[in-house]
């Protein structure tokens, strides 16, 4: 499957909600979504009656987006989340909120996810000492991830470092910022996810 190259603010306006993909721009006024809060396209302004399995497929590309997975890696993820203890839906977003290029956008060493991702192929991070370039390598607790030597001084990470502040770092990372160096105290908890989603609709949709 070739990789999304279109504008990925018309992602957010498919899916009717702040993806938040672009950095700095989602939270101005410049976001597309302020100023044209529909879905692209011709038909896009014409008002459409939704069926369920549509609700239950806008949410499942929702979250694969919000997460930057392809189809076959995200049903993947739920096979892996169904086959856990708990409540499969939760687990799959818990899955995904490890994934070590979230956690590079989250611990704020990139501006947005596709900063991250790019951040982490180009080796400019460690991972408990040793260089690992997989985005979706999954932090677990105790892991530490740290900007390699040679990238502090990385215009594209001091930047966004400069854009996040602690109290905006969700609780289970914490980070010291001279040593550029992120800690995974624990593992992600389903209240640490703000966006809106309802996992149990993606349930309902994998279970048909
Ligand atoms: Fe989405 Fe960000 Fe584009 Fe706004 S600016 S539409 S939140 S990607």
């Amino acid at each position: 499957m070739a990789r999304y190259r279109e504008s990925v603010c018309r992602l957010c306006r498919r899916e009717g909600v702040k993806l938040f993909l672009k950095g700095e721009r989602c939270l101005s006024k410049k976001c597309a979504m302020e100023r044209r809060n529909y879905p692209p396209g011709q038909a896009g302004q014409a008002r459409k009656k939704v069926k369920e399995y549509g609700i239950q497929l806008r949410e499942k590309q929702k979250v694969k987006r919000l997460y930057g997975t392809f189809e076959k890696q995200f049903r993947g993820y739920f096979a892996r989340a169904d086959r856990m203890k708990g409540i499969t839906g939760e687990n799959l977003l818990l899955l995904l909120e490890s994934r070590f290029d979230n956690v590079v956008l989250k611990l704020g060493f990139a501006a947005s996810l596709a900063q991250a991702r790019q951040l982490v192929r180009h080796k400019h991070f460690l991972v408990n000492g040793r260089k690992v370039n997989v985005p979706s390598y999954r932090i677990k607790k105790g892991d530490t991830i740290e900007v390699v030597e040679p990238s502090r001084k990385s215009e594209a990470i001091t930047v966004a470092m400069a854009h996040v502040s602690d109290s905006q770092i969700p609780e289970w990372l914490s980070i010291d910022r001279k040593a550029m160096k992120g800690i995974a105290h624990g593992t992600p908890e389903r209240a640490h996810i703000q966006h809106p989603i309802q996992e149990q609709l993606i349930v309902e949709l994998y279970s048909k």
